[in-house]
């Protein structure tokens, strides 16, 4: 996976401009508008093909994606594939391969025992103070290893048919709920007037305390992110945005000039990034990831373990391989550049934090701890006083 690591180091912000499109006549208004970049998505064979030359592996694999999750590339991110490299990063992540066919049997097309937690369609309660709220089953561009292909691109054989109605009552009722998180589906394909029917009716319920959208429009679709919808996500504080970047050269300067555009209307950004084999699954890939995140005002918040989702054997990665890059940050670079790693546990046992084993050893005397270096430290623990009131 070494292709173009030099150029993925050196965190510079690259456009994404039209270049190649517009030498088919595409004009730069065009290209900056996020209607044209959804109307011009690719999403067949054919069109595929006009671009670029694919592998067997990846010819089939369009052919039989029609069935399962529907392929579907904005001209902006397919402009970040580098068509000299088989194994580009950014390929890998949105054009489907043969692989996809293949089923291991722990596979699952729900991994994260999502439907057994919906007490409404469409609406996940799995924590007891927060839900997750699907609002849509469409999104810009359609991740390969998409945990939820059961339901999303219209392309599987299930539909995601959430009731809004049902979901506001359940909310309305369910005071315990105090954190709604958007997601899908991609709520930023909706049009703002859409959105913000949405949030409003959220905040008129008082027990609401905390918004979120989860969203990779800002890295598929930038364009989208204008200053109207910002002007509109302001008016809903504290609203809080979780992004999904896996690799450095998505992030480039129209990118990073979206989420600032965000960050200015007063919303912090996170990230959410997958480990995808030949993808990030790289220390120094990873690390030039979350700098430039940081340098675009992002947060890395998780890095997921893939969920075992059916036909993603060919992009997981082992375990040890994510702890040792947690390993490779935790100390090494800023705290706030560094990720939690967790796994969201088969059949719905939530996010699990997985982290090196720092703890060397531990008694009630004392504990033995190891630093990002190897070495090791004693760290007595306090003695405790006897409590004057209740020990006589
Ligand atoms: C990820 C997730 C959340 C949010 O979890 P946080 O750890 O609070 O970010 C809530 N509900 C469901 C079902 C989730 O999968």
């Amino acid at each position: 996976m070494k292709h173009n690591l030099s150029q993925d180091l050196e965190k510079k912000f690259r456009s994404s401009a039209p270049g190649y499109w517009a030498s088919k006549g595409v004009s730069e208004e065009e290209w900056n508008s996020h209607i044209w970049q959804l109307k011009n998505r690719i999403t067949s064979l054919s069109g595929l093909e006009e671009h670029l030359v694919l592998s067997e592996e990846e010819r089939n694999g369009v052919i039989l994606s029609g069935s399962k999750l529907a392929m579907a590339i904005t001209p902006h991110f397919f402009n970040l594939i580098d068509k000299e490299d088989p194994n580009c990063p950014i390929r890998r992540q949105v054009i489907p391969r043969v692989e996809e066919t293949w089923e291991m049997d722990y596979e699952m097309s729900d991994p994260c025992g999502e439907d057994s937690h919906m007490p409404v369609p469409g609406l996940v309660h799995r924590y007891p103070d927060r839900v997750l709220f699907l609002v849509t089953d469409r999104c810009a561009s359609y991740c390969r290893y998409c945990t939820r292909s059961r339901v999303v691109s219209g392309a599987g054989d299930q539909e995601l048919d959430t009731d809004y109605e049902a979901a506001f009552r359940y909310l309305e009722e369910h005071t315990e709920v105090r954190d709604v998180l958007l997601s899908g589906g991609d709520p930023l394909l909706f049009s703002d007037a859409k959105l913000e029917k949405i949030l409003v009716r959220l905040r008129s319920i008082e027990h609401i305390e905390f918004l979120r959208i989860g969203s990779r429009i800002p890295i598929f679709l930038p364009q989208r992110i204008t200053p109207e919808l910002c002007e509109m996500l302001q008016k809903y504080h504290p609203l809080f945005i979780s992004v999904h970047t896996n690799h450095p050269r998505e992030l480039t300067s129209e990118v990073k000039a979206g989420l600032e555009r965000l960050a200015n209307s007063g919303i912090p950004l996170g990230n959410q990034s997958v480990l995808i084999r030949d993808v990030n699954d790289d220390a120094e890939i990873m690390k030039s990831l979350v700098h430039k995140l940081l340098m675009c005002r992002v947060r890395p918040y998780y890095m997921y373990q893939m969920d075992l989702i059916k036909g993603s054997s060919h992009l997981q990665v082992p375990v040890a391989k994510g702890i040792e890059i947690i390993e490779k940050l935790r100390g090494h670079t800023t705290g706030y550049a560094v990720p939690q790693y967790v796994i969201d546990a088969p059949g719905g046992g939530g996010k699990i934090p997985v982290n090196p084993e720092y703890m060397v050893q531990r008694n009630d005397e004392r504990v033995i701890v190891r630093n990002y270096e190897g070495r090791s430290f004693e760290y007595p623990e306090p003695a405790v006083s006897p409590d004057p009131i209740l020990d006589y």
